[in-house]
C-alpha cells in the first residue's frame, strides 16, 4: 500500500503505528471474547447436566406416585434458575406435568431428539434450539430411577428405542436458556472493549509523542533547506538530539557557511562581469552603428551600380547598334574583296565586343541578384538544331566535326528559358571549338528523369581538344579564372563564361561539371529541369511514307552513324551502317543480289580513302544499284558550291549538322511519298517582303538610319517620330500597321507614349489596337516586363539584328505580295479563317532558309492523310468500336492542331473524350459537324498552298 505523497512524514508514521495498534488490540479483544463465549457454553452444558440429574433424583417420588402437586413444587423451585421449561414423563413417555417459564411458545423437543450423551448414565441433551426469536435454549433429559432399577444404560436404550415402561420410573426434561449466557458474553465484551480502548488511547498518545520527537528535527532541517532554496543562507539549524540527525544538522550548518562564502565570491564576480558587459554593449552599439552606416553606403553603392549598369548598357549598346547594323547593311552592298574583308572584320569585332559586354552585364546582374529566368514554351529540338547550325560554320572552319544528338525519349516541347539554355550551350560549344584543334565535338542531350510536371535533362559537350588539368578543373567555374595564362593569350576570353553558365544552370535546377585530362579532351556536362510546354508545339511528322524503307548509312565517324541510325529507327526505316566506301559498295551489291536493294544511301562527303563523291560515282556506275537514291551529307556551305554533286546524279545534298526535320523531308522526298502529294518547291526568296507601314519612334540619328535601312530592305515604308509627342501626332493623322517604339526618348518617353496610345484606343470604340514593339538598349532585368506592362506587344533589344527584326515584323504583320497602302481591318483576312495564324507562324518559324516550304509540305501531308483517317474514324463509329475511334480521334486532334485547325481539333478532342468513356454514344451526331469543319479547313489550306506558290 502506498500512502499519499502529500501527507507529511509524521502523519504517515502516525497512521502506520495507529493502524498496527488498532489491528493488534482488536484482534486480541475479539479472541478473548470468542474464548469466553466458548467457556460459557461449556459451563451451561455442565450446569444443565447437574441440574437435570438433581431434578431427576428429586422427582423419583412424584413420578412414581404420579403426584402432580409434588412435581409442580419441584417445577416452581426451578423458576429462579435460567430454566425455560420443565417436563415430567412416566416410564412410557406420557407427560405427567410440564411447565414453561417464558412467555413464548416453546416447542419442547421429543425424547429421541436428545442425541448427545453427557456420561455413562446420561443425562442426554439436544443441540441449541431457537427460542421463538428470543435466543436459544438447550434441552436436557434425565432418567428417574428407583431403587430396583436395572442397569441404567440398558434401561435407557430400551426406553428410547421401545418405549418399555418397566425399565425406569420415568423421565424429566429441562430446557435451559442461553440468555444469561449471552448477558455474560456481553459483559465480557464490554470489559474487553473498555480495556482495548484504553490500550489504544495509550498507544496513540505514545506514538504521537515519539513521532514528534523524531520528526521535529527533520522538520527543522526541511525548513532550513527551504530557506537556503529561497536564498536565505543566514539560517542555521539548532538540533540537540544527540544522534545521526544532530550530525546531519552540524554538517548542514557547515555547508551553509561554505555556500555563503561561495555566494559572496560569485556575487563579486558577477558585479565585475556586469561592468564588463556594460562596457562591451557600449562598444557593440558603436560597432552596430558603424555597420549600419556601412550597409547603407553599400546599398547606396549597389543602387548606383545598378543604375550605372543600366546606363552603361544603354550607352554602349546604342553605338554598338550603329556599328553592327551598319556593317551588316554594308555587307549586303556591292564591295570589292578588300572592302568586304574590312567590313567583315569590323562586324566580327563588334559582335565579339558585344559578347564580352553581354557577359559582363550578365555577371553584374547575377552579382546584384537581379537575374531572373523566363518561363515560356519552346522547342528543344529547334533550339539545339539552330545552335548547332550557328556553330557548325566555326567548327568546320577549323576542320572539326560538330555532332548534335538528342537521344530517343527526350520530348522537345518544353517550358523554361530557351535563351539562357542556349547561352550555356553556346558557351560550352564555343569553348570546345576554341580549345580543339582536330577531331570532333559532340553535343548530346540525354533524359535523366521525367514525371507529370516535366523532365530532367543532362547535356554533354565533349571535345577532343587540349583538355584541362585536375587543379584547373577545380577552379574554372569561378569567375575570371582560366585554366592557364598561356591559353588566355592564345585564345582570348574573359574567364566569365563558365562562371555565368554555372549560375544559370543552378537557376535551372541543375548542376554543372567537367571530366577532363590534359591532351585527352574534355567533357562538360550540366543537368537542368524543364516543365512540359503548356501547348504541344512539335509538328507531327507522319511516318506512312518512310515506314519499312531500307537505308544504308556510310560515314567514317561512329557517333554520326549512331545518330543517323537512331533517327531512321525512330521513323521506322530499316537501316544498316558502314564506315567506308568499299564496305558500302559490298553491302549495296549484296543486298541487290538478294533482291532486297537499299532504297536510299546516305553518304558522308568527307571520308578517308574513298570519299563521298567517289563512292557516289562508283554506285552510279554499277547497273545493279540504279534503284538506290543518293543523299549526300557535306560540311556547311559546300552543297550549293559543288557542281560535281549534280553531275553525280546525287538527288539531295544536306549540310551538316543536319536538322531532323530537314533529313525527314529529304528522305520523304527521295522515296517519293511526301513530294508526290505536293507541288515541287519553287525556289523561294529568303525573306518575303513585309510591306508594312511602320512608324519608327527613335531619337538617335544613327539608330534611325540603321532601322530605316533594315525596314526598307523588307519592303516596309517608314515614318520617323523623334519623341513620344511626335508619335501621338503621327498616329492621330494617319493609320500605320505597327509602331517600333524606342523606350528612352526626350520629352515623352516610349512608356508614356504607349500608355497614351492605348488610352486613346479605348476611348474610341471599334478602334484598331495597333501593335507596338519596344526597342530598348537596356537589356536589364525587368525591361521586358516593364514594356509589356506599359501596353506594348513585343520587345526588340538593341543592337537590332536583321533576323530578329524580320521575325517580329512577320509576327505582327503578315508578309504579303502586295504593299498595304491603307491599313487592314483588325486581324485582316484571318477573321473568318478556320486556321489559327499563330500555329501557322510556329510552323513557319521552323522554315530553314533555302529549304522547301515546310508549311506547304505539312499542309500537303495533312490534306493527303486526314481524309483516309477520317474515313476510318467514321467506320469505327458506325461499328461502335470506341477504342479505335478514340485512338483515331486522338491522332486527328493533334495533326489538326498542328496545322492551326483549332476548332476541328476541339471537335476531335470531344470525340476522343467520348471514346475514352468506352462507348461511341453521341459520336455519330458530331460527325456531320466534323465533316463540314474539315471541308473549310481543307479549302483554307489548299488556298494557302496555292497562294504561297504563286
Ligand atoms: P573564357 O572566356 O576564358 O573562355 P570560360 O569561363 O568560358 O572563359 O572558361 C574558363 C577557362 O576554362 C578557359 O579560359 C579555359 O582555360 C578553360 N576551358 C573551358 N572550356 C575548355 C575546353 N573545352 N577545353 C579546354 N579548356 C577549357
Amino acid at each position: 500500500m502506498r500512502l499519499p505523497k502529500h501527507f507529511p512524514l509524521a502523519t504517515k508514521f502516525n497512521a502506520l503505528v495507529i493502524a498496527l495498534i488498532l489491528t493488534t488490540t482488536i484482534l486480541t479483544g475479539g479472541l478473548m471474547v470468542y474464548r469466553e463465549a466458548g467457556e460459557h457454553r461449556e459451563n451451561l452444558l455442565r450446569y444443565g447436566v447437574v441440574l437435570a440429574s438433581i431434578v431427576a433424583a428429586n422427582s423419583e417420588y412424584g413420578i412414581y406416585t404420579e403426584n402432580t402437586a409434588a412435581l409442580e413444587q419441584i417445577a416452581r423451585s426451578l423458576r429462579t434458575s435460567n430454566a425455560v421449561f420443565v417436563r415430567f414423563l412416566d416410564k412410557n413417555g406420557k407427560v405427567l406435568m410440564e411447565d414453561t417459564f417464558q412467555p413464548v411458545n416453546i416447542v419442547i423437543p421429543t425424547i429421541p431428539q436428545h442425541e448427545h450423551k453427557a456420561g455413562e448414565t446420561g443425562p442426554w441433551y439436544t443441540g441449541f434450539t431457537e427460542l421463538d426469536g428470543q435466543g436459544q435454549f438447550l434441552s436436557f433429559l434425565a432418567v428417574v430411577r428407583g431403587a430396583s432399577a436395572v442397569d441404567p444404560a440398558r434401561m435407557f436404550e430400551e426406553v428410547v428405542d421401545s418405549q418399555d415402561k418397566s425399565t425406569g420410573l420415568g423421565y424429566i426434561q429441562i430446557g435451559l436458556s442461553e440468555e444469561a449466557l449471552q448477558k455474560q458474553i456481553m459483559a465480557t465484551l464490554q470489559n474487553t472493549a473498555f480495556y482495548t480502548a484504553l490500550l489504544i488511547l495509550f498507544g496513540v498518545a505514545v506514538t504521537f509523542w515519539m513521532t514528534r520527537r523524531i520528526t521535529s528535527p527533520i522538520q527543522k532541517l526541511v525548513n532550513a533547506t527551504r530557506a537556503v532554496a529561497d536564498g536565505r543562507f543566514a539560517q542555521r539549524i539548532d538540533i540537540d538530539s544527540n544522534d545521526e540527525i544532530q550530525e546531519l544538522a552540524t554538517a548542514y550548518n557547515k555547508m551553509l557557511v561554505r555556500l555563503t562564502d561561495y555566494r559572496e565570491e560569485v556575487e563579486s564576480h558577477q558585479r565585475t562581469l556586469e561592468v564588463k558587459v556594460a562596457q562591451r554593449t557600449l562598444e557593440l552599439n558603436a560597432a552596430t552603428d558603424r555597420a549600419l552606416e556601412l550597409a547603407r553606403q553599400a546599398e547606396e553603392a549597389s543602387r548606383s551600380k545598378s543604375q550605372f549598369l543600366a546606363n552603361m548598357s544603354h550607352e554602349i549598346r546604342t553605338p554598338m547598334n550603329g556599328v553592327i547594323g551598319m556593317s551588316e547593311l554594308l555587307l549586303t552592298t556591292e564591295l570589292n574583296p578588300r572592302q568586304r574583308h574590312y567590313v567583315e572584320t569590323v562586324h566580327h569585332s563588334a559582335e565579339s565586343l558585344l559578347d564580352i559586354i553581354n557577359d559582363i552585364l550578365d555577371f553584374s546582374k547575377i552579382e546584384a541578384g537581379k537575374l531572373e529566368l523566363e518561363s515560356i514554351d519552346f522547342n528543344l529540338r529547334r533550339e539545339i538544331e539552330e545552335l548547332c547550325e550557328l556553330l557548325a560554320g566555326r567548327a568546320q572552319g577549323k576542320g572539326l566535326e560538330l555532332i548534335c544528338q538528342i537521344t530517343h525519349g527526350v520530348r522537345p516541347a518544353l517550358r523554361g528559358d530557351p535563351g539562357r539554355l542556349r547561352q550555356v550551350l553556346a558557351n560550352l560549344l564555343s569553348n570546345a571549338v576554341k580549345f580543339t584543334e582536330a577531331g570532333e565535338i559532340t553535343l548530346r542531350v540525354n533524359l535523366l528523369d521525367q514525371d507529370e510536371e516535366g523532365m530532367q535533362l543532362r547535356f554533354e559537350v565533349q571535345d577532343s581538344g587540349i583538355g584541362i588539368s585536375p587543379e584547373a578543373q577545380a577552379r574554372i567555374f569561378e569567375e575570371f579564372i582560366q585554366a592557364d595564362g598561356s591559353t588566355t593569350r592564345k585564345f582570348g576570353g574573359t574567364g566569365l563564361g563558365l562562371a555565368i553558365s554555372k549560375q544559370l544552370v543552378e537557376k535551372m535546377g541543375g548542376k554543372i561539371g567537367v571530366e577532363s585530362a590534359p591532351g585527352r579532351g574534355s567533357l562538360f556536362w550540366f543537368t537542368a529541369r524543364f516543365d512540359w510546354a503548356l501547348s504541344d508545339n512539335e509538328p507531327v511528322l507522319p511516318l506512312d511514307g518512310l515506314r519499312g524503307k531500307r537505308a544504308l548509312i556510310v560515314d567514317d565517324n561512329a557517333t554520326n552513324r549512331e545518330i543517323l541510325e537512331q533517327q531512321l529507327f525512330n521513323w521506322e526505316l530499316h537501316s544498316a551502317s558502314v564506315a567506308n566506301g568499299a564496305e558500302a559498295l559490298n553491302q549495296l551489291r549484296a543486298a541487290a543480289t538478294r533482291g532486297e536493294p537499299y532504297d536510299i544511301a546516305l553518304l558522308d562527303m568527307m571520308m578517308p580513302g574513298m570519299d563521298g563523291a567517289e563512292l557516289a560515282a562508283a554506285i552510279r556506275q554499277d547497273a545493279t544499284l540504279t534503284g538506290t537514291h543518293l543523299l549526300m551529307l557535306t560540311s556547311a556551305g559546300t552543297c550549293s558550291d559543288d557542281a560535281g554533286i549534280h553531275a553525280l546524279n546525287i538527288e539531295r545534298c544536306l549540310s551538316k549538322p543536319v536538322r531532323q526535320s530537314e533529313l525527314y523531308d529529304a528522305l520523304a522526298m527521295l522515296v517519293g511519298s511526301a513530294t508526290t502529294a505536293l507541288p515541287a518547291p519553287a525556289s523561294m526568296p529568303v525573306y518575303l517582303p513585309v510591306h508594312a507601314h511602320v512608324l519608327l519612334a527613335e531619337d538617335n540619328i544613327v539608330n534611325q538610319e540603321v532601322a530605316i535601312a533594315m525596314l526598307e530592305k523588307y519592303g516596309c515604308r517608314v515614318q520617323i517620330a523623334g519623341d513620344g509627342y511626335a508619335v501621338l501626332a503621327a498616329l492621330a493623322g494617319k493609320a500605320y500597321d505597327l509602331v517600333l517604339m524606342d523606350c528612352q526618348m526626350p520629352n515623352l518617353d516610349g512608356y508614356a507614349a504607349t500608355a497614351a496610345i492605348r488610352t486613346r484606343e479605348q476611348e474610341q470604340p471599334g478602334a484598331r489596337r495597333i501593335p507596338i514593339i519596344a526597342l530598348t538598349a537596356n537589356a536589364m532585368e525587368g525591361d521586358r516586363e516593364r514594356c509589356l506592362a506599359a501596353g506594348m506587344d513585343d520587345y526588340l533589344a538593341k543592337p537590332l539584328r536583321t533576323g530578329e527584326l524580320y521575325a517580329v515584323l512577320k509576327r505582327w504583320h503578315e508578309p504579303g505580295p502586295t504593299p498595304s497602302a491603307e491599313p487592314q481591318p483588325a486581324a485582316g483576312h484571318m477573321v473568318d479563317s478556320p486556321l489559327d495564324a499563330k500555329s501557322l507562324d510556329s510552323i513557319r518559324a521552323l522554315q530553314r532558309e533555302g529549304a522547301p516550304d515546310l508549311l506547304r509540305k505539312i499542309a500537303g501531308l495533312y490534306l493527303a492523310t486526314v481524309p483516309g483517317q477520317m474515313e476510318q474514324l467514321f467506320g469505327a463509329v458506325k461499328q461502335g468500336n470506341a477504342d479505335t475511334a478514340q485512338r483515331l480521334a486522338h491522332g486527328l486532334k493533334s495533326s489538326s492542331a498542328n496545322v492551326g485547325a483549332l476548332a476541328l481539333a476541339a471537335s476531335f478532342k470531344e470525340l476522343e473524350q467520348l471514346g475514352r468513356a468506352g462507348s461511341t454514344a453521341g459520336m455519330a451526331e458530331r460527325l456531320a459537324n466534323v465533316k463540314s469543319e474539315y471541308a473549310r479547313v481543307a479549302q483554307a489550306l489548299t488556298e494557302m498552298c496555292t497562294e504561297v506558290s504563286q
